[in-house]
């Protein structure tokens, strides 16, 4: 079959699930992953041809997307401030909106000198897109992860190898009780940080019904959700870590539910962060905080 053709049939099986751009978007993912073929590179060659053999893999993932199954875990990879990352379902599919958070941060410490040489932890890694991008854009910081979830940490320390970047990670329970002596014994003797941040699980089983299937069905469920009558758990544990793990001015950074921006500000409030900053993300949720301690 030749591409043009292969097209066709792509959005014949496809349509009524996706809208038309967002097709036209994966075909072209799909076309660029397998045969390094570009739009423009499709419009120039539309007799390129597609053996049978080929063809099975297209149904395979024909079948997936009918399935909803996210396209980043159909190619196994996701771009995230313009570095390519790895992704499976142990990781959640980096978001755009951490994108910005990770903007945030970059600015905050590019200031100085001073402000460059930082040491970063980043709570609850996943892919360990965080880290990795912020050692990207800030080699001169020094930058720590942690995760719960050893497949997810495996993951996070193979796109810093292909980044090119390092970052030292650690497998660790945040909600243990003995966390902070944890960290001191293990891999932070002496690391006080300039900055936390952490995009923990913040959606409520409530909040369910707004989710899509795609998200639902295939993303690591223990990187989403919270209960309901605990939502902040995440929050107010890495607050108080971060009271303990804070150099005098440093500054902690969170991704927020957009629902509970007024619950999380009050929660760090009454833990005694100062100078508490809530940022909208493109889509004009409440998405992000920055707050810092004495
Ligand atoms: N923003 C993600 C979503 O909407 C949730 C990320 C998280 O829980 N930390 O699916």
């Amino acid at each position: 079959m030749q591409i043009k053709e292969l097209k066709n049939y792509f959005f014949s099986i496809l349509e009524g699930i996706y809208e038309p751009a967002e097709l036209d978007s994966i075909f072209y993912i799909l076309t660029s992953y397998l045969y390094g073929l570009k739009r423009i590179d499709v419009s120039l060659q539309p007799e390129f041809e597609i053996s049978l053999h080929e063809m099975e893999r297209w149904n395979s993932i024909l079948i997936d997307l009918k399935n909803e199954k996210p396209i980043q875990y159909i190619t196994g990879e996701a771009w995230f401030y313009g570095l390519r990352l790895e992704v499976n379902q142990a990781t959640l599919i980096p978001r755009p909106e951490t994108e910005e958070l990770v903007e945030w941060i970059i600015e905050s410490q590019t200031r100085n000198i001073e402000s460059q040489m930082c040491t970063i932890l980043d709570v609850g890694t996943g892919s360990g897109c965080i880290p990795i991008s912020l050692k990207a854009n800030l080699p001169k910081a020094k930058v720590y992860a942690v995760d719960v979830s050893d497949l997810a940490l495996a993951t996070a320390r193979k796109n810093a190898i292909e980044n090119h970047v390092v970052v030292d990670f650690l497998q660790a329970d945040i909600l243990d009780v003995g966390i902070l002596e944890y960290f001191k014994d293990s891999f932070m003797a002496d690391t006080l940080f300039d900055v936390i941040v952490s995009n923990p699980p913040y959606v409520r089983h409530l909040e369910k019904v707004e989710i899509k299937k795609n998200v639902l069905d295939y993303e690591p469920h223990l990187a989403l959700f919270v209960e309901d009558n605990d939502a902040l758990l995440f929050y107010r544990v890495i607050a108080k870590l971060a009271l303990q793990l804070l150099k005098p001015g440093g500054c902690l950074f969170f991704e927020i539910n957009q629902y509970l921006g007024p619950e999380t500000i009050a929660l760090l409030r009454n833990l005694g962060f100062h100078t508490i900053e809530l940022r909208k993300d493109f889509a004009g949720n409440d998405r992000m905080i920055r707050c810092s301690i004495q």
